[in-house]
């Protein structure tokens, strides 16, 4: 696997069949981390129609993993009434910092980035102009452009910890 891209989901708490489908994983407000239907590996190859459509124009060897919520955003002052939480955030930095390590994923703004990224160096797909993750609520003065790096440095600090966890 060569990257790893973050998202929200756009719906409520809990992870419905539809996101379960298009995810390998969605973190529910509790911090749980739910399974989707195909794992990273179903990923490599895209022609059978057995993967996950996470990005558009970017699911080969791609691995999506989804925070729940966000259902209702309009934009920073009107974000709905499941409005990603600072656990559930947390939770998910540090999915990504473990998958970072299972695959050998090296840490970059090419191999671990938000959809909303993904969208912006690759403005002629499906992925262009989607708002995941543009804005972040547990950390609202962060602006768009600033939140890739700041999910980077997070997932760092995750992988350093396992790294030196007994
Ligand atoms: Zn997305």
């Amino acid at each position: 696997m060569k990257k790893i891209i973050i998202h929200w989901t756009g719906g409520n708490y809990t992870p419905n069949e539809k996101e379960l489908e298009s995810y390998h994983f969605i973190v529910d407000n509790c911090g749980k981390i739910h399974a989707g239907n195909y794992t990273p590996l179903d990923n490599k190859n895209c022609y059978d129609g057995k993967y996950a459509k996470h990005t558009g124009g970017g699911n080969t060897n791609s691995i999506g993993i989804a925070i729940a919520g966000m259902f209702g955003y309009k934009n920073k002052d009107s974000v709905g009434n499941f409005p990603i939480t600072r656990l559930q955030f947390e939770a998910c930095m540090k999915k990504v910092a473990e998958l970072t390590k299972t695959y050998g994923i090296v840490i970059s703004p090419q191999t671990v980035l938000t959809h909303y990224e993904f969208g912006l160096l690759h403005p002629k797909t499906s992925s262009a102009g989607k708002p995941d993750i543009e804005f972040l609520p547990p950390f609202p003065k962060l602006k768009s452009s600033e939140i890739g790096d700041f999910i980077r440095q997070k997932v760092k600090w995750y992988k350093n910890k396992i790294n030196f966890s007994p």
